[in-house]
């Protein structure tokens, strides 16, 4: 079995923006996030991405779009040194009821079932409260970013919720590693 982690992207790995990242133009990587996934690839973690993408169902992003998003990501992220295994989106809008949108578990199950890891050796990192909630419904561990919406997050998870905080995704990896 795998260990995994697995990972949201706005917020998280690039800056979310008001609204929705709509194009590749728009994706921009928050500082030592590339190099976060990178330390993690050689402590040989397997490496997912979990993302809501409702702009799709919206219409407000295109298939096209996110693939160039993704395709820029990617470069990126083997240019810094890391791998990615999987990712996922749930292009659904809210009134669409799916399986998949966090915090529904559906995606981290797929991506746990493709990559081979159980829920107790996945970790799941997230800068919102939907992250955390898709973390415990899907059995996995969760980690929270300050980046993002983190520092609001932070606020409204209680004292009592013991999951691990990092600044960033670079200090989060270094607590991993
Ligand atoms: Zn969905």
């Amino acid at each position: 079995m795998n260990k995994l982690i697995l990972l949201d992207r706005d917020g998280v790995i690039n800056f979310d923006s008001h609204g929705y990242v709509k194009t590749a133009a728009e994706w921009v990587a928050i500082p030592g996030a590339l190099a976060g996934i990178a330390r993690l690839t050689e402590a040989g973690y397997l490496l997912g991405i979990c993302s809501n993408q409702s702009g799709v169902g919206r219409g407000l992003i295109t298939q096209s779009s996110l693939a160039h998003i993704e395709q820029k990501m990617m470069r990126a992220v083997q240019e810094a040194g890391g791998s990615i295994h999987s990712i996922l989106y749930c292009e659904h809008r809210p009134s669409e009821a799916c399986a998949c949108r966090k915090p529904k578990p559906g995606m981290l199950l797929s991506a746990m079932a493709e990559l081979r890891a159980k829920p107790e050796d996945t970790l799941f990192i997230g800068d919102s409260l939907s992250d955390i909630q898709a973390a415990k419904a899907a059995g996995c561990s969760a980690a929270l970013v300050r980046t993002g919406n983190g520092r609001r997050t932070e606020r409204q998870i209680s004292r009592s919720c013991s999951i691990r905080i990092a600044n960033d995704l670079y200090q989060l990896s270094e607590d991993l590693t």
